[in-house]
């Protein structure tokens, strides 16, 4: 609310949506303006240019605080990219060579279709850097603010393809790490107890469940097999509708579930309607007993910084303790990751330079008091 009073009361600009990068977009570009006054575009050299865009850049992350990974064409000029200081959201650069010979560059937040476009994977934006290109290909860049490096956890926990590499980690080998981690505390828990079997709730912990089945010697079986047409279910917009779209989404396995003891593995518990239907679903196919194991720490608070997560109403471990939220899911064992233990499976290899992953939403500081 204040940056847009800010956009339309002081800057006299005006919104056309409620899109944070619009508003962003304007405080760049009056910020840029009023750094230019009144000199022409032409009587500006191109190093005198980055070193206004840098201005521009610096005060807009004065400005406003939080998450920022952002690409912006300006007009007759070239292509701009920045990140946040902390880094919060990932920023990736690639480039490839054209049939002319020019270099060409691509931003994004994963490197996942670079391969697809013939481009390679050049460098992750660091924290606080912005890089400009101009017309002429010449590119420009410059760390502007050196603040502690928290990229978001939960990016390897769920939204990130698994061959995505970012901020130098692979997501699949972190995925990988989450399971076996996973299975190690199982078995400090639990001693010699073992399921008949381990089934991913598809597709984002199939990396995990896979990695756990391991580190416990259990068999790993596709026993839910998914729809590929339809969506995510946790971004759905009501309740009912994330409820059906389970059933449409996926068709359980009788034989791989038949008189089973059955751990489903998932990325995550946001709401715990997915779980929990998921949990019936296997139960009417005739699983002896069901055990979950999340790969995710409980998720108890929403999050500031641009992912959809739900206020803590609607959060089932915000909502209920262990007891109660195993007793809603309906399964005999709720089994969740120790931070500790996806904190380490993330930072654990890869050339990273992260201070600590933001994990605010699993009940760890936020990142800018302004957040909250
Ligand atoms: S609060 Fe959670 S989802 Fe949001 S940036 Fe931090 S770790 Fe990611």
């Amino acid at each position: 609310r204040t940056l847009r009073q800010e956009v339309l009361q002081n800057r006299k600009r005006y919104l056309n949506t409620d899109s944070d990068s619009e508003m962003l977009m304007q405080l760049f570009a009056d910020s840029l303006q009023q750094l230019m006054g009144p000199s022409s575009d032409e009587s500006i050299t191109e190093e005198r240019f980055f070193d206004l865009l840098c201005q521009a850049t610096d005060e807009l992350f004065s400005l406003a605080e939080g998450s920022i990974s952002a690409v912006s064409l300006i007009k007759d000029r070239g292509l701009l990219a920045m990140r946040d200081p902390h880094g919060i959201r990932p920023l990736v650069m690639g480039e490839r060579v054209s049939a002319t010979g020019r270099k060409e560059y691509i931003f994004a937040s994963e490197d996942t279709m670079f391969y697809m476009l013939g481009f390679t994977l050049v460098r992750d934006i660091d924290p606080g850097e912005i890089v400009y290109i101009n017309q002429a290909g010449q590119l420009f860049a410059k760390r502007l603010r050196v603040e502690t490096f928290n990229p978001c956890i939960f990016e390897y926990v769920y939204f990130s393809r698994p061959d995505a590499m970012m901020n130098n980690i692979s997501v699949y080998r972190a995925r990988l790490r989450m399971g076996e981690n996973l299975g190690k505390r199982w078995k400090q828990v639990y001693g010699d107890k073992r399921p008949d079997v381990i089934i991913p709730a598809p597709s984002t912990s199939n990396t995990m469940a896979l990695a756990m089945a391991r580190e416990l010697g259990v068999n790993y079986s596709e026993g839910l097999h998914k729809n590929p047409f339809i969506g995510r279910t946790f971004i759905m917009a009501n309740q009912e509708e994330r409820r059906q779209s389970v059933r449409f989404k996926l068709v359980p396995q009788r034989l791989e579930i038949m008189n089973k003891v059955v751990m489903i593995v998932d990325d995550s518990i946001v709401r715990g309607t997915t779980s929990r239907e998921i949990v019936a679903m296997v139960r009417n196919f005739g699983a002896k007993e069901v055990y979950f194991a999340s790969a995710c720490p409980p998720v108890v608070k929403p999050c500031f910084y641009g992912v959809d997560i739900p206020t803590s109403g609607e959060l089932l471990a915000a909502t209920y303790d262990l007891e109660a939220s195993r007793q809603y899911l309906g399964v005999e064992i709720l089994f969740y990751q120790q931070l500790e233990d996806l904190i380490e499976a993330v930072t654990r290899k890869g050339k990273h330079h992260i201070d600590s992953p933001c994990h605010a939403c699993l009940g760890g500081p936020y990142i800018q008091r302004n957040a909250v």
